[in-house]
């Protein structure tokens, strides 16, 4: 049985066998607490056991006196948005992202629109570990309120984005096919393009949480949407995970580019448009350190986990940021992963350079990006991290999140995952033979 898993990404489980009715209870009780007992705004995606967790989410909160706003199926970054536009004390996100469908995971948002932070946690964590939750007589159970204009909203908001043109994206007329994975994507994604005036081809965009392929938009699941470009000979295609915080592409000649050149197309645009501080996390390919070079602007290196980016992004008042795994952020919209913002800021690049998709990945730097992850269970870590510090001499070590060491051109990660049983080692390098190589050595380094 797997366990449950509860990191900085909130608390992560199977339905039935580890998210229980109960753990979610206690941890939308302790919420309630959290949030002062005011009121929460709710959004899932579209899992099919989305409605059975935002019930039980429903009965913490107003059975401890919290006013509830309920978005219904919304996407991830829409909620956190809603949270800040709303005004409201915090908000719970039902989705486990990525994860297979046997998944669920509720993600705490706080007042400003941002997840939990690490001291965030530390407060609110402890509050579920305890044992009876404070519930308000019948006389002062609040509302649970509906909200169905959370889409509408938020598609206005990046209609108005500062770098955007929409005449200039309607003019060209762009054919684009949207997979959404049957998740909360399929809610937003298909209007948004269409208010961008593209020429819609919808595949999986029934909000039903049948995830008709593995939900992670890496390449290898992408074979539909390729096929689907090809065949409706498509300017892009755009591929989001179930909850539409990631956003990966697929090129005019059926290629899915791989989801790091997301956040380096869009930061390419952006700083052309824009100059200021840029903050990605560890994981993040090297080509933004070449395209943040080429504009002269500061980039700041976080661990892994949107809020590690987001808290020094806001710090910073940086202009531009996100996570390697195809999650855009732009603090005008609001400093959290947003495949929709990856979207628009891709458009417009096409239409302001008049380049294929395929002709703007040509202008980036080439790196060969490896990403593997292997079961850790049988490994004691902490000698493994050790081992693989020591196991690049030369190499200039990094150790905010897991190990990170750069030697040249080239670089090495190992790290635990947040959210899974398992060690995931990157390597990057200008050829693939040199990546696959580091991750040969990285890897006889984890196992010892
Ligand atoms: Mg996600």
């Amino acid at each position: 049985m797997s366990a449950l898993m509860v990191s900085i990404s909130g608390v992560r489980g199977i339905v039935g066998e580890t998210l229980t009715p109960e753990v979610v209870l206690a941890y939308a009780s302790a919420f309630a607490e959290y949030c002062g007992y005011g009121t929460v705004v709710v959004g899932r995606d579209s899992r099919v056991t989305g409605e059975l967790v935002r019930q039980v989410v429903f009965a913490g909160l107003v059975s401890s006196g919290c006013k509830v706003i309920d978005l219904g199926i919304c996407t991830t970054p829409g909620v956190q948005v809603m949270v800040k536009h709303l005004k409201a004390d915090g908000g719970i996100i039902i989705t486990a992202s990525h994860n297979p469908v046997q998944w669920n995971a509720l993600k705490f948002v706080g007042n400003k629109g941002f997840f939990l932070s690490k001291e965030d946690n530390t407060i609110f964590m402890p509050l579920a570990a305890k044992s009876g939750f404070k519930r308000v007589l019948w006389d002062e159970v609040k509302k649970i309120e509906a909200y169905p204009d959370a889409i509408r909203i938020y598609t206005q908001k990046l209609l108005k984005f500062s770098l955007i043109n929409k005449l200039a994206i309607k003019k060209k007329k762009f054919k684009v096919v949207i997979d959404c994975v049957n998740g909360a994507g399929s809610v937003m994604c298909p209007g948004l393009l269409r208010a961008l005036g593209c020429r819609v081809v919808e595949l999986n965009c029934k909000p039903d949480g049948l995830f008709p392929h593995e939900p992670e938009p890496t390449p290898a699941n992408l074979k539909q949407l390729c096929a689907a470009v090809k065949k409706h000979k498509a300017h892009v295609g755009f591929a989001v995970d179930p909850d539409a915080d990631r956003l990966a592409i697929v090129s005019e000649k059926g290629v899915a580019i791989g989801e790091e050149y997301t956040l380096a197309l869009c930061a390419d645009y952006f700083l052309s448009r824009k100059k200021g501080p840029v903050v990605v996390n560890l994981s993040t390919s090297r080509m933004i350190n070449d395209v943040c070079e080429k504009y002269g602007v500061k980039l700041t290196r976080t661990p892994v986990g949107e809020i590690n980016v987001s808290t020094e992004l806001v710090r910073q008042k940086g202009v531009f940021g996100g996570e390697g795994n195809g999650g855009a952020m732009a603090p005008e919209i609001h400093a959290c992963r947003d495949a929709c913002t990856g979207m628009e800021l891709v458009l417009q690049y096409m239409a302001a350079s008049g380049k294929s998709v395929s002709g703007l990945v040509a202008s980036l730097p080439s790196y060969a990006i490896v990403k593997t992850k292997y079961d850790c269970s049988a490994v004691d870590m902490a000698r493994a991290f050790d081992r693989f510090k020591n196991g690049f001499p030369g190499g200039a070590v990094d150790e905010q999140d897991g190990i990170r060491v750069d030697i040249g051109k080239s670089w090495v990660q190992l790290r635990k995952s947040n959210t899974e049983p398992v060690a995931r080692i990157i390597a990057e390098a200008p050829t693939a033979a040199e990546a696959q190589q580091l991750t040969e050595q990285a890897k006889a380094l984890l196992f010892g």
